[in-house]
């Protein structure tokens, strides 16, 4: 199956009551793992990376042409999304290499920056059938002091003013989630967030998934967010793979090191799946 439209996902996600999981992508196995989660759970699966991440792997192309290929083999619904593009280039290096979304997050900018270039982001993917996210109000994280000033969430108002003078098809809000560990307890707006969801049918995306609580996330899904990124959590767990594996394996094909990588990512990416979708296979 070829890749989808992430919108077109999230539009079915949102009227359905349920999110779709969007998982950071840096390598062939952690993107067989996704892929892998995908296919146990038969449920929709949104890959994404940043410029950093794509380019560890030779380009955007190359991450393509990788994810292309799981979507392939194992028969399964996804989307590739650029994730936190900074730049028009980057936006349209990802349209040239086949993805079938972008994000240039211009949220730490002005809402008049941000207006322009997200508008022109939607000019350059919407002639290629290529869907837009962009950012309202701006998650933050460690490498910004972590603490989630006021100041930083999504105005309701703003977010409809917004949505009309760019043309965007999902919308990124700031409800109480960081980037990265939450160093306290974490607490979504929610109230916040009802007013959003009730202002705009569009498809809501809630970055900084990792270790916010279950229940939260899923009354968060009730009111309207469609889409989660996970990168933290699954981040760890590779690299803790990794860590034990070099403990305890010895292997003579120096691969096998990676195969519990895999299997605790996609361990971890179907319980995610399962925790958002509610409809995907046990
Ligand atoms: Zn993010």
């Amino acid at each position: 199956m070829p890749l989808c439209r992430m919108d077109d996902l999230l539009k079915k996600a949102r009227s359905g009551h349920y999110a779709v999981g969007a998982f950071e992508c840096w390598d062939s196995n952690n993107i067989r793992a996704i892929a892998l989660a995908a296919a146990e759970t038969g449920a929709p699966v949104i890959f994404q990376a940043s410029p950093v991440e794509y380019g560890t792997m030779g380009g955007a192309d190359m991450l393509r042409r990788i994810v292309e290929g799981y979507v392939e083999k194992y028969h399964i619904t996804a989307a590739l999304h650029l994730d936190h593009g900074s730049t028009l280039e980057h936006v349209q290096e990802c349209i040239d290499a086949g993805f079938t979304s972008v994000m240039l997050d211009a949220s730490s900018l002005s809402f008049e920056e941000n207006c322009e270039l997200s508008r022109r982001t939607v000019e350059l993917a919407h002639p290629k059938d290529i869907s837009v996210e962009a950012e309202l109000g701006h998650v933050g994280g460690a490498a910004e002091g972590d603490v989630i000033s006021e100041a930083t969430l999504t105005v309701p108002e703003e977010a409809v003013k917004f949505v009309d003078d760019t043309g965007i098809d999902c919308l990124a809000v700031a409800i109480g989630t960081i980037h990265g560990d939450y160093r306290g307890e974490p607490h979504l707006r929610l109230e916040r967030l009802a007013k959003i969801a009730a202002a705009l049918p569009l498809p809501l995306v809630l970055h900084g998934g990792s270790g916010t609580p279950p229940e939260q996330l899923e009354r968060a899904i009730r009111l309207g967010i469609a889409k989660i990124n996970i990168c933290t959590d699954i981040h760890k767990t590779s690299l803790h793979a990794i860590e034990q594996a070099k403990l305890h394996l010895t292997p003579s094909v120096p691969g096998r090191f990676y195969e519990p990588v895999v299997e605790a990512v996609k361990t971890q990416v179907m319980h995610y799946i399962r925790q958002f979708n509610p409809m995907s296979r046990e």
